[in-house]
């Protein structure tokens, strides 16, 4: 499999230049779709049936590439990747100097991409691939899932049901991977007040304003949870004034105000990122407990959204790494361990975390992700995709000698 990797590693390169240089930022549709066309390709050459996921026409989104590689043996492996990029526009084409690529997608994840396939390559010229049940699920929207996510992660969750392992192919290093990942949410204050003379403010009759009653909810957010282990909480836009207007385009507002009028209203907007959804439960009770002690004169609603859930760091998990860990030093690669969890962000694997165990940062070194300096150390497409073919043959024969040998469950 080494020997098939090392064979084929100048056309995943070529592979990967013609990939950069379709744009597909999440909202380019079209571009998505066509580097969604690209890897199929590739795929049904390798024996997988591929088809087009498209959204109904009341989403916005490219949709997703599934594609399906039938077989008996166990464990059913669900491969994660995405075809989208953070930016848009026709900038950052491929530039290569040596062996480091610049572009956007070089390395989060069009590499990733593209090691995958390449270690499925390796997998069929060892005759491995051909009992294996393997499904490959590439998003077109990972930097910024399409809502509502009941819909536009219908095809993903369906996916990890007829699986019994998730590997991921985000950014990685020759020493970590990723076995645990925080989960997001969302969530959006509104304060309300009395408008009225800025002279007044403090009286009985005016109260406090919203803006002193918006500042002191997240200034006691702050007193009570942080530096909470796993836990964070950053508020990300913050307006004020006689009014506030969002901009649901951007993820900005608008506001307006004198500085001599009491704000009658503050909007504020941020994140919240968990380790576990109980850590998550319990965050927002704490916090919808302080929005509901108001200063005079002032009232606050604070409401969530359910992101990504939290990818908790299992067992099964460790079992994988371990075996992961095992392979990559067979190999005379370093030994693995995990990124903390607090480290990065959720990604598309927690989605199915839930559902079935997984390992992320199979993908290619890089630097630079969600920055026009985004960049790949190319051989570790060689790396990657060496260690991800000779781990999915240790998976099978660890599993299928597992179910021979009932006592070493
Ligand atoms: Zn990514």
């Amino acid at each position: 499999m080494r020997d098939a990797v090392r064979l084929h590693y100048p056309e995943s390169v070529r592979l990967l230049e013609q990939a950069v240089n379709i744009s597909s930022g999440t909202l380019n549709v079209a571009g998505v779709r066509k580097v969604g066309d690209l890897f199929a390709a590739e795929l049904k050459g390798l024996g997988f049936e591929t088809e087009w996921v498209s959204f109904p026409d009341s989403v916005r989104g490219a949709g997703h590439l599934r594609a399906v590689h039938r077989g008996t043996l166990r464990p059913r492996l669900l491969l994660i990747g995405h075809l989208d990029t953070v930016f848009e526009g026709e900038a950052q084409r491929w530039v290569q100097e040596d062996t480091i690529a610049r572009g956007a997608g070089t390395s989060d994840m069009k590499g990733g991409d593209v090691s995958m396939i390449l270690a499925l390559r390796a997998l069929a010229d060892a005759g491995r691939l051909k009992d294996m049940h393997v499904i490959v699920i590439m998003t077109g929207d990972e930097e910024a899932p399409a809502q509502p996510l009941s819909i536009t992660r219908a095809a993903l969750l369906d996916a990890a049901r007829e699986s019994d392992l998730a590997l991921a192919f985000e950014g990685g290093t020759e020493s970590h991977a990723a076995i645990g990942r925080r989960g997001s949410s969302g969530w959006s204050l509104t304060v309300t007040g009395r408008q009225g003379h800025s002279s007044g403010i403090f009286s009985a009759g005016s109260g406090y304003g919203a803006a002193y009653e918006g500042v002191r909810i997240l200034d006691e957010f702050r007193r009570a949870m942080a530096g909470e282990q796993g836990l964070t909480f950053n508020v990300g836009v913050l307006a004020s004034g006689t009014t506030v207007v969002p901009r649901p385009e951007n993820g900005g507002m608008l506001a307006d105000g004198k500085s001599n009028i009491i704000p009658p209203v503050l909007q504020a907007t941020g994140d919240l990122r968990f380790l576990t959804d109980a850590q998550k439960e319990a965050a927002r009770a704490r916090m919808r407990a302080i929005v509901a002690r108001p200063l005079a004169g002032a009232q606050g609603t604070i409401t969530f959204e359910d992101r990504y859930p939290a990818m908790p760091i299992t067992p099964v998990g460790q079992r994988l790494l371990a075996i992961l860990d095992a392979t990559s030093r067979s190999l005379g690669y370093s030994s693995v361990t995990t990124t903390a969890p607090e480290s990065r962000g959720a990604g598309d694997i927690s989605f199915v975390a839930p559902l079935i165990p997984g390992i992320d940062g199979l993908g290619v070194a890089g630097a630079g992700a969600h920055s026009p300096r985004e960049q790949a150390f190319l051989p570790s497409i060689r790396l990657s995709a060496e260690r991800a073919a000779v781990f999915m043959s240790r998976l099978v024969e660890q599993w299928e000698a597992r179910q021979a040998d009932p006592g070493s469950r």
